[in-house]
């Protein structure tokens, strides 16, 4: 009677070694923390050296700063450019209604 120990029964479960995979990270800590965030802003030009800590900081700013932004007028020969430009975006329709009698909208 031969009894080798190689022809052994094969056990359903598997055994544990093929468990080196170190391809998943592990997850332990969390990668972005949602608190300690800080709002910088990005309007275009803006020159503010650091961001702000709070969204309402930030708004403040913006008002503060940006409110008083000067927009050109895009009329070829228009003098509202510049520092003469026109206060607010939301104006500037309103001028080019007004002075260039909607040259644009041809
Ligand atoms: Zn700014
Ligand atoms: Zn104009």
């Amino acid at each position: 009677m031969n009894q080798t120990h190689n022809s052994a029964d094969q056990h359903p479960h598997i055994s544990h070694h093929g468990r080196q995979n170190s391809d998943s990270p592990i997850d332990g800590s969390p990668r972005t923390r949602p608190e300690r965030r800080s709002y910088p802003c990005n309007s275009p030009g803006c020159a503010w050296p650091s961001p702000f800590p709070t969204r309402q900081a930030l708004t403040r700013h913006r008002e503060a700063v940006h409110l008083d932004i000067r927009v050109n007028c895009p009329v070829p020969g228009c003098d509202r450019v510049g520092d003469n430009g026109i206060k607010r975006k939301d104006n500037l329709p309103a001028h080019i209604r007004n002075k260039h009698q909607n040259h644009l909208g041809e």
